[in-house]
């Protein structure tokens, strides 16, 4: 039996002021391996009263002497603990990810890697957050400087569609600057953040700088979203929830991040590597399952090469080995969920309705699971619904861009501005092109590349505030300038 196996079989309970507790009212949520559609595991269905708790614990952690005096030292010499017990911890994490997910095992490392890398790069931070002293012109004379303070307690709350990278993304900021936090995780995908939490719990943090609290959104997630002795609200997921994250800050007048949905487009000049950018726009939309915030799930291609590379990308999509996510030869695993399965099936429909033409050929997958084939929608036009709507599945819709056009205008035609690749060799072109483009990420020649020291996160309704890099910490700190009189 693996480690992962004997952990799925486990009791799972919240986590909260260093405690392992059941849901007060004792009611559980089903946890299913999307590979088979069996229920594997239980996990607690947290209400208003558990969330409750679970702030108070932060706060009393954030407030304790024992959390505010560490070091900086400490703070980072505590996260490089916890990076190593996730590595020692790393088959398992990843054979849990994926048995929990649907991911491909190969994909679940690429994740536990990122995690470590991620947790290792904000490490060094700890010791790095500084105030600065002033040069004043003010009447009289003074000595000034300001303080970098941490903001306090953190509600994060994460999507299912790479469960332990967002736990982190979410946890570490707090554990670098001195926060504490209550991380509420996806219903679908609760698994590897519990687990995280024995790791936090192992590497010696105090009871309380963690808590996790499982349940559904619009019950522990809004608890917490609303709640208001929380500081701030980080929050990974889908445009419309939010909005409604950012009118509950709104209403506490507390801060809030958000990382949003998103329809990028994969942009093919006609001076690029035809076969390269084939080959990255296929990644670009099926890495995952596609379920991607920033995919590149909007192919345009000029005109010139239109047909050679919506081909090219329908015969990588056919190709490509579907297979339970453990199965060693797994390229693609079944999407989360039967409700996102069928969500997305619904779109591919939609975008036959709607005109488009179906450039793929497979169009069924047999067996148990929540599988669907990789689907390219050609000969879409921008009013369509499949165009315009974040689909968040392996679909990609391709469209021919003219000779002449404003490739930037329709590159922006979209409410969301997360990500863009452009695909040509002429770097005078590109130069050009990036600025005019309104997404947080532009990549030239590649697609869905992040590293840790790079800020990740979108424009317009792709949300704001920025994940990774020192950026990301500016969300976790605010400033306190200091006068002395002299
Ligand atoms: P998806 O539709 O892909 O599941 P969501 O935005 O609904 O994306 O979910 C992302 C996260 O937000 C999940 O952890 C979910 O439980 C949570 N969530 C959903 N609805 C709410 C809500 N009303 N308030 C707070 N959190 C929510």
């Amino acid at each position: 039996m693996t480690a992962a196996t004997e952990y799925l079989a486990r009791r799972h309970r919240n986590f909260i002021g260093g405690e392992w507790c059941e849901a007060q009212d004792g009611r559980t949520i089903g946890s299913y391996d999307p590979a088979t559609g069996q229920e594997h595991a239980q996990i607690p269905r947290s209400s208003a009263v558990d969330v409750a708790d679970a702030v108070a614990a932060a706060r009393t952690a954030f407030e304790s002497d024992a959390w505010a005096q560490l070091k900086p030292a400490d703070r980072q010499r505590l996260l490089l603990r916890l990076a190593d017990r996730v590595e020692a911890a790393a088959d398992e994490l990843i054979e849990l990810e994926s048995r929990d997910n649907g991911k491909p095992l190969a994909e679940a490392e690429i994740d536990v890697n990122g995690a470590l890398g991620y947790m290792r790069y904000m490490a060094g931070w700890a010791t790095k957050i500084d105030g600065r002293t002033s040069n004043l012109s003010a009447p009289g004379a003074h000595f000034a400087y300001t303080l970098k303070e941490p903001v306090g307690v953190v509600g994060g709350i994460i999507p299912w569609n790479f469960p332990l990278g967002m736990a982190c993304w979410k946890i570490v900021p707090e554990l670098v600057t001195g926060c504490t936090v209550i991380l509420k995780p996806a219903e679908q995908t609760s698994i590897t953040a519990l687990r995280l939490a024995e790791l936090v719990q192992e590497a010696g943090y105090l009871p309380g700088t963690v808590n996790v609290v499982t349940g559904l959104g619009h019950e522990a997630g809004a608890a917490l979203a609303e709640h208001p002795g929380i500081d701030k609200i980080a929050f990974t997921g889908s445009t419309k929830i939010g909005k409604q994250i950012a009118a509950a800050a709104a209403n506490n007048l507390v801060r809030s991040t958000l990382e949003l949905g998103g329809k990028s487009p994969v942009l093919v000049l006609d001076d690029c590597d035809i076969d390269e950018a084939a080959a990255g726009a296929a990644a670009a939309i099926f890495f995952n399952q596609g379920q991607v915030c920033c995919a590149g799930s909007r192919l345009m291609v000029h005109e010139k090469i239109y047909d050679k590379v919506v081909a090219k990308v329908a015969d990588l999509a056919d190709a490509i080995k579907l297979a339970p996510g453990t199965d060693p030869g797994c390229e693609m695993g079944p999407l989360v969920s039967d409700r996102q399965r069928n969500r997305v099936a619904d779109y591919i429909r939609l975008g036959s309705e709607e005109g488009a033409e179906v450039a793929t050929s497979r169009r069924t997958v047999e067996g148990p699971g929540y599988f669907l084939a990789p689907t390219v929608l050609a000969d879409t036009s921008n009013d369509m619904r499949v165009v315009k709507e974040e689909i968040f599945g392996p679909v990609l819709v391709a469209a021919p861009m003219k000779d002449g056009a404003d490739i930037a205008a329709i590159a922006n035609d979209t409410p969301y501005g997360l990500g863009a690749s452009i695909w040509s060799n002429d770097l005078s072109r590109v130069h050009k092109l990036v600025p005019k483009i309104k997404a947080g990420n532009v990549w030239v020649n590649t697609h869905n590349v992040v590293d840790p020291s790079l800020p990740f996160g979108g424009y317009k309704a792709s949300g704001y505030g920025r994940e990774l890099g020192p950026e990301q910490l500016d969300a976790y700190v605010q400033t306190k300038s200091v006068w002395i009189s002299l």
